[in-house]
């Protein structure tokens, strides 16, 4: 194994680039740098069914703002590429053709359907649902007639029945997990795509990765993992598992609590340096203020640092355990005391860079041009595209016909169409009215709803230009607060 110090970050394309992938990838960046070591960035593109054809570019882009920057990567290249699993698929052929015949995988002939029965009575049994083995113990000549019949197959790992997989984690120390719960985990799937575990430790292997660190919900995978590096006969290497990123109620961080895009954070108006401060101080590497006798001031003070601050002083060994709070109130307040530090050019530069782009006000012209006699209407129809808190009246939100409950729920469901839409106007007029249908809501009811959630008002420039323009990070975040503040006002 290299003994340089290689460590990556290997973010699905499924999606906004999230605040977690930026948290795992400071964390690996600055273990890098402290080393002398590489950082590397590949793309996990495997799962063909979750893949979204922007998100590859969008998570360059949002950890660049950040300055998370890679040694090598699907756009910069590098000595270990392609980068890109999709682009790798004859080296897991490959490599599956070797744990066959090493006895260490089997192809499986059950069909999804017989897979689907029998995990639905074991379920029925109370057992936890797990392959049984069928095609285990297949024989040679078995597997060789379904091949000759062209029946297509998986490829699993054959997991040993007894005894457990003991493997050291840097943070926690030794993690034993039997054998009776570890399934034998499909490595390649029908269609020749590897499954995430079988492309992560081919290619962490052939990338030449010293240090997996990676977010604590994969320690579950680690045994599987460590099987295959026994299985090919390959050294281990060292895991460090972060604790997760949790809401403010300590569940893990999800999109309902939270604006997990780093793209919301962006167009909001977070600065990078003051998320990435805050993305340091998740899991407690740097040093705590410490001394009793601080004042709060000098406490604040000592948990704003700087990224060189962090190259410096953070300390892996000291990562608690404890899941770090995802604190919205915290990272604002941050946020402020970075924005209070500029200078009046550097501020007026930032409004004019984020909030009053030039792109911004082309898009916004179509909107206006023609509803306005002076410019400064302009603030009055478009105030909303300038806010950050908008507060709609009951009276004017409520349709006449519904109850509240009614209303809120009906928004709630809303909120997940769009999560799901691809934001484009047709698209995002698709999702709504298809709603709309399901519920038997009229189209007026839907979107003046709408309309009043994002503008606070009744009447507004055209909606779906206007949500097209506010951007889908912005838009879903103003729906999730309007439905958490009417959540707080039902429950008072
Ligand atoms: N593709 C996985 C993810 O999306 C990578 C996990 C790992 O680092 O092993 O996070």
């Amino acid at each position: 194994m290299s003994s340089t110090v290689r460590v990556r970050i290997a973010p699905s394309p499924t999606g906004d680039p999230h605040v977690g992938t930026a948290y795992i990838g400071l964390l690996n960046y600055i273990y890098a740098k402290q080393r002398g070591g590489k950082f590397i960035l590949r793309i996990e593109d495997t799962d063909r069914t979750r893949f979204v054809p922007t998100s590859e570019a969008m998570i360059f882009e949002a950890l660049r703002w950040l300055g998370i920057d890679w040694d090598e990567g699907p756009d910069v290249g590098g000595p270990h590429g392609p980068y890109r699993q999709s682009e790798r698929t004859e080296i897991y052929r490959a490599h599956t053709s070797t744990l066959i015949e090493n006895g260490s995988a089997y192809r499986c002939f059950c069909t999804p359907e017989e897979l689907d029965q029998r995990r639905k009575a074991q379920l029925a049994a109370k057992m936890a649902p797990r392959y049984d083995g069928t095609c285990r113990r297949l024989t040679k000549e078995q597997v060789d007639a379904n091949l000759a019949a062209g029946k297509s197959f998986t490829v699993r790992l054959a997991v040993p029945a007894e005894g457990a997989t003991v493997f050291r984690d840097e943070l926690r120390g030794e993690i034993t997990i039997d054998h009776h719960n570890v399934d034998d985990q499909v490595l390649m799937k029908s269609d020749g795509f590897p499954t995430y575990h079988l492309a992560n430790v081919v290619d962490d292997h052939l990338m030449e990765i010293t240090d997996v660190i990676r977010a604590e919900e994969w320690i579950s995978s680690t045994p599987k993992h460590v099987l295959l590096y026994k299985a090919f006969g390959w050294e281990l290497p060292k895991f460090w598992h972060m604790p997760l990123l949790r809401n403010t109620d300590k569940s893990k961080i999800s999109k309902r609590k939270n604006p997990v895009s780093l793209i919301y954070y962006r167009q909001a108006g977070f600065l990078p340096q003051a998320m990435l401060n805050f993305l340091g101080l998740m899991g407690g590497g740097m040093p705590a203020p410490g001394d009793h006798n601080n004042t709060p001031e000098q406490n604040r003070a000592a948990e704003i640092f700087s990224m060189a601050d962090m190259l410096e002083r953070f300390v892996f060994e000291r990562i608690s355990l404890g899941g770090p709070v995802f604190d919205l109130v915290k990272l604002k307040w941050l946020n402020g005391e970075y924005l209070r530090a500029l200078s009046k050019e550097e501020f007026a530069q930032q409004m004019r860079d984020v909030i009053f782009s030039d792109a911004f006000l082309a898009k916004l012209t179509p909107l206006v041009q023609n509803r306005v006699e002076t410019l400064a209407q302009v603030g009055d129809i478009a105030d909303f595209l300038f806010k950050d808190n908008v507060v709609p009246a009951e009276d004017v939100w409520m349709p006449k016909k519904r109850s509240r409950e009614e209303t809120l729920a009906f928004t709630g469901e809303l909120l997940a169409a769009l999560e799901g839409a691809e934001w484009a106007e047709p698209a995002i007029d698709a999702a709504i009215r298809a709603l709309l249908t399901a519920k038997e809501w009229s189209v007026k009811e839907g979107f003046t709803l709408l309309r009043t959630i994002m503008t606070g008002t009744a009447s507004s420039p055209p909606l779906l230009e206007s949500l097209g323009i506010f951007g889908k990070a912005r838009s879903l975040d103003r729906m999730r607060r309007f439905l958490d503040a009417q959540k707080k006002i039902s429950k008072s």
